[in-house]
């Protein structure tokens, strides 16, 4: 399935709220959600109640786009959560949330996962010092990513630093501001992970 190349703005009205897809204008009253909070097309304003499995399946694509994940990686994700020890819609979580393009983007070195995506895929990070551009990057327990030295004073991404200057960190996180190096001090658990996805109901809908 090819990537999505539309107007973004319009994923978060499908799903009923924001996935902070666009940086900045998330938070300005410029957000779509803001200007018109319904689903978007033609019935958008008069949703039917959801079934179950409507319930499951945009539980699902909201995760989905919350990542920017396609289905087929989306569904490789879920195999190996299934095979490792916990929960399986927690450890889904985990898996999405070890993605070299989240980490960037929660060590606030882009505005947005697309942004961090773009970035990685530029050549601009490395991970225990060895370049890596690939978004999809799983990172582990120990890494440090750093910023290249060649890329810190770039104006795009000078603004960028300069716009999350103090942005919270979560705490399996470790952000060194002066050497702008990051250390994955843990993995991710369910408690450190801000965002409103109901993972259960993403495990019933694959284990039908
Ligand atoms: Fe979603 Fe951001 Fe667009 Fe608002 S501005 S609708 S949060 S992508």
């Amino acid at each position: 399935m090819a990537r999505y190349t539309g107007a973004v703005c319009r994923l978060c009205r499908r799903e009923g709220q924001k996935l902070f897809l666009k940086g900045d204008r998330c938070y300005s009253d410029k957000c779509g959600i803001a200007k018109r909070a319904y689903a978007p097309g033609q019935h958008g304003q008069g949703r039917k109640k959801l079934s179950e499995y409507g319930l499951q399946l945009r539980e699902k694509q909201k995760a989905k786009r919350f990542y920017g994940v396609l289905e087929g990686q989306f569904e490789k994700y879920f195999e190996m959560a299934t095979k490792r020890k916990g929960i399986t819609g927690e450890n889904l979580l985990q898996i999405l949330e070890s993605r070299l393009d989240n980490v960037i983007y929660r060590l606030g070195f882009g505005m947005s996962r697309a942004e961090a995506r773009q970035l990685v895929v530029h050549g601009h990070f490395q991970v225990n010092g060895h370049k890596v551009d690939i978004p999809s990057y799983l990172i582990k327990e120990g890494d440090v990513i750093t910023l290249k030295e060649t890329s810190r004073s770039l104006p795009k991404i000078k603004a960028i630093l300069e716009a999350n200057d103090g942005k919270v960190i979560p705490k399996w996180l470790d952000l060194d501001a002066n050497t702008l190096q990051g250390k994955v001090v843990a993995l991710a658990q369910r408690d450190d992970i801000d965002l409103d996805i109901k993972e259960h109901l993403i495990v019933e809908l694959y284990s039908k």
